[in-house]
């Protein structure tokens, strides 16, 4: 699976996303929680990757998890999201990145709610909320 941000030079990204999207997305960084623009958003809607657009989250499956980061029980799609092991930071993380284009999501616990038991806790700096439009 190619992870590289093929369609996107650094250079375009950094004109494109805010220093903070950026860090996060091609550094791995993290956005200080209760910070980001939709940690509590409840709106109907779609998230979609912020460098790609690649639909990532549906809020059919955000929860409020208490950590101040938007936070899903499961992904629109599996394919969407590649998962590694991160073992920065002293610690043995699950990462998820998006498969498309490789920009850092955040990470992936396993104490979130049923039906899965997983936890998708993501940077709002990762991703673009597309609100549903009504019928
Ligand atoms: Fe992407």
């Amino acid at each position: 699976m190619d992870t590289t941000p093929s369609n996107h030079s650094l250079e375009d990204l950094r004109d494109r996303l805010s220093p903070l999207e950026f860090h996060v997305t091609q550094e791995s960084g993290t956005e200080q929680p209760f910070t980001g623009e939709t940690w509590d958003n409840k709106a109907d809607g779609s998230y979609v990757c912020k460098v790609c657009g690649v639909e990532l989250f549906s809020s059919d499956t955000k929860f409020e998890s208490g950590s101040g980061w938007p936070s899903f029980w499961q992904p629109t799609s599996t394919e969407n999201i590649s998962v590694t092991i991160d073992k920065s930071h002293g610690m043995v993380r699950t990462e998820a990145s998006c498969a498309k284009c490789g920009a850092h999501l955040g990470h992936i616990f396993p104490d979130g709610p049923q039906p899965t038991g997983d936890r998708y806790c993501m940077n709002s700096a990762s991703l673009s909320f597309l609100a549903q439009e009504d019928s």
